[in-house]
């Protein structure tokens, strides 16, 4: 059964890259004056800017900070590659910190020909290597599963399983994890993983958009919601079912969408948003 339809835009977030043309200051007063009222940033957004600054400007605009993307990518070939990638989640938790957003989104990452399982190995290593960081500021770190197209060089973590998997095994209340309808949809378990990670007090983001077919690109042909195969409200259901009350944050990369007028697109957002998540 499909969750009561949205009647407003009280839990709707935009990620940046789904306005990708837009600055964060424009992003900003757009999502505020389009009622919009949160926000997940990329960390491109804040190249060259003060996130604590950032932070302050997003919240007197009324925005709430819900996330940052992202942190993770641990895996790598050789030891020096795998501190390096510890060092910049450091990094990526003090820009969380700084802006005041609660959470950081972790892409696990993946090496090219290294077993997935050793990647994961590394995952889990990694992570466990900045977790006295997370909590000392506060922030905590979401799993994003990844569609298994990406198991070769973005995410080795490719179902909810592996990731609710992952957080038992770093038996830590500061991870949790991510659930996005377009990684996710297709899993048989999925409805059972999302009661899982639920029961755990570890949901900790919802991610909507939707899978059109055909797909013309792997990474930049999302659509809005509706406009493909996901059936969102009932992932949505099920997400609520296991306690969840957060934001639902949209993300989508397209480059059909980036390349038409953004403001228009904000519109069609939120008509998406109200009819079909
Ligand atoms: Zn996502």
């Amino acid at each position: 059964m499909s969750p009561s339809p949205l009647t407003d835009l009280s839990r709707l977030c935009l990620h940046t890259i789904t306005t990708k043309p837009w600055s964060i200051e424009e992003a900003c007063d757009r999502y505020a004056a389009a009622g919009i009222p949160g926000i997940t940033v990329w960390r491109q957004w804040l190249d060259g800017r003060d996130p604590a600054e950032v932070g302050r400007r997003l919240r007197t605009a009324g925005l709430e900070v819900v996330s940052v993307a992202r942190g993770g990518f641990f895996p790598a070939p050789d030891h020096a590659g795998r501190m390096a990638a510890i060092d910049e989640n450091r990094r990526a938790i003090d820009e969380t910190a700084a802006l005041g957003a609660p959470v950081l989104v972790l892409v696990c990452g993946a090496v090219p020909g290294q077993p997935l399982a050793v990647s994961r190995d590394q995952i889990a290593e990694g992570i466990a290597a900045v977790l006295d960081h997370a909590k000392a500021t506060g922030v905590k770190l979401a799993i994003e599963p990844l569609h298994p197209m990406y198991a070769d060089s973005r995410s080795a973590i490719n179902t909810l399983a592996q990731a609710n998997d992952m957080c038992e095994r770093l038996a830590d209340p500061q991870v949790g994890v991510v659930v996005d309808v377009y990684h996710l949809w297709w899993d048989p378990n999925l409805e059972v993983e999302i009661a899982r990670c639920g029961q755990m007090g570890r949901l900790l983001a919802f991610h909507v958009s939707d899978w059109r077919t055909p797909t013309e690109d792997l990474l930049n042909d999302r659509g809005l919601m509706g406009e493909g195969c996901i059936d969102v409200p009932q992932i949505r259901g099920w997400v609520e079912g296991a306690g969840f009350r957060g934001c639902i944050e949209v993300e989508i990369f397209s480059t059909r969408y980036w390349a038409m007028d953004q403001q228009q697109f904000l519109d069609n957002i939120k008509q998406a948003y109200l009819k079909h998540t």
